[in-house]
């Protein structure tokens, strides 16, 4: 199948929000410097977390879209969430709902019956949990500012065939929760449900995270942090070659920084000012959109996957081993 008709691949640049405690002992102790660090990432070179991020994304005119992660304000109250979300809608970006239900036994307030034991995992909960789940999520979202939320992103993933009853009992139209590159992604939905490509489950448009083969035949999911500039844009230009009518990029809000610092790691930053670049110069054909941009449509069936090149693979091999040494240079720095 290709694209005779050559029209545009519609990239979602999709960025998941969400603050981590590095475990959960004494979060409260640990909680200002961690939302420091992930949200604004602050060093000597600048903002690098979700200010920079905005920064680029706008310079180059493209639209993102930020599943942000609400669960954690059910424990440190509404304004830390309302900050990352005015920093979001003061660039005109658009916020979108992320869950990581391990934050639920933290609320303050029970949000579900069988609260007391931690458990990471959407997939873990019951239907009814999930929705009722998904509906605080989106309550804070709401408190915090956001109107209408038409999208949803698991967190890890860890999407099952439940989920979709919930979101539809949320009114939430369209999913993003689904990575055919890993297997936990996705249980209990029918083998024809778990694929690539925008696709109908129910009264839900799925748009799964796309994924690329690279030229040893693997399946490599498209994170700015994970795949060299090269792999990107040429799965971008194969995707489109195909026919496909969306391509759906995956970040975070603390991807440009060195893990466990807040120093910029530069090879992830050239990375994705390079693809924003190239976006931002070919806008007709690879437009950047989000899910509150009117009607989606599903994929046509029997697309052929993206796909890259022997030499931008060894490309990517190439900068994560020098990430590895930086990491190893910024650690020793930092005593
Ligand atoms: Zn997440």
């Amino acid at each position: 199948m290709t694209n005779p008709g050559g029209h545009p691949l519609n990239v979602l640049l999709t960025f998941d929000v969400e603050i981590w405690c590095s475990g959960w002992d004494d979060i409260d102790g640990r909680f200002p410097q961690a939302f420091r660090r992930y949200i604004h990432g602050a060093s000597q070179a600048g903002n690098y977390a979700l200010p920079k991020t905005l920064e680029i994304l706008n310079a180059h005119g493209l639209k993102g879209v930020f599943f942000v992660e609400p669960l954690f304000a059910a424990h440190f109250g509404p304004e830390p969430l309302a900050e990352i979300v005015g920093l979001i809608r003061d660039a005109g970006q658009e916020v979108q709902l992320h869950l990581h239900p391990e934050w639920q036994d933290e609320s303050l307030v029970p949000i579900i019956e069988n609260h007391a034991a931690k458990r990471q995992h959407l997939f873990m909960y019951d239907v009814d949990e999930q929705t009722a789940l998904i509906g605080h999520g989106l309550r804070l979202l709401n408190e915090a500012g956001v109107g209408e939320i038409s999208a949803f992103r698991a967190g890890s993933f860890a999407c099952n065939e439940d989920t979709f009853t919930a979101l539809k009992r949320n009114g939430i139209r369209h999913d993003s929760s689904l990575n055919i590159t890993m297997d936990h992604s996705g249980t209990g939905l029918p083998a024809e449900a778990r694929r690539t490509g925008s696709h109908w489950i129910d009264s839900t448009l799925e748009l799964p995270l796309s994924v690329s083969r690279g030229r040893q035949g693997s399946l490599r999911h498209m994170q700015i942090g994970a795949c060299s500039y090269e792999e990107m844009v040429q799965s971008i230009q194969s995707a489109h070659a195909s026919g496909w009518r969306y391509f759906n990029v995956l970040s975070h809000n603390f991807e440009m920084l060195v893990p466990g610092t807040s120093l910029p790691d530069w090879v992830v930053v050239k990375r994705f000012t390079r693809l924003c670049e190239f976006l931002g110069k070919h806008q007709e054909k690879y437009p950047t959109t989000g899910f509150g941009n009117g009607e989606m449509t599903d994929e046509s069936p029997g697309l052929a996957l993206p796909s890259t090149t022997f030499s931008a693979n060894l490309k990517r091999n190439a900068e994560q081993g020098y990430r590895r040494v930086a990491q190893k240079w910024a650690e020793f720095r930092q005593g």
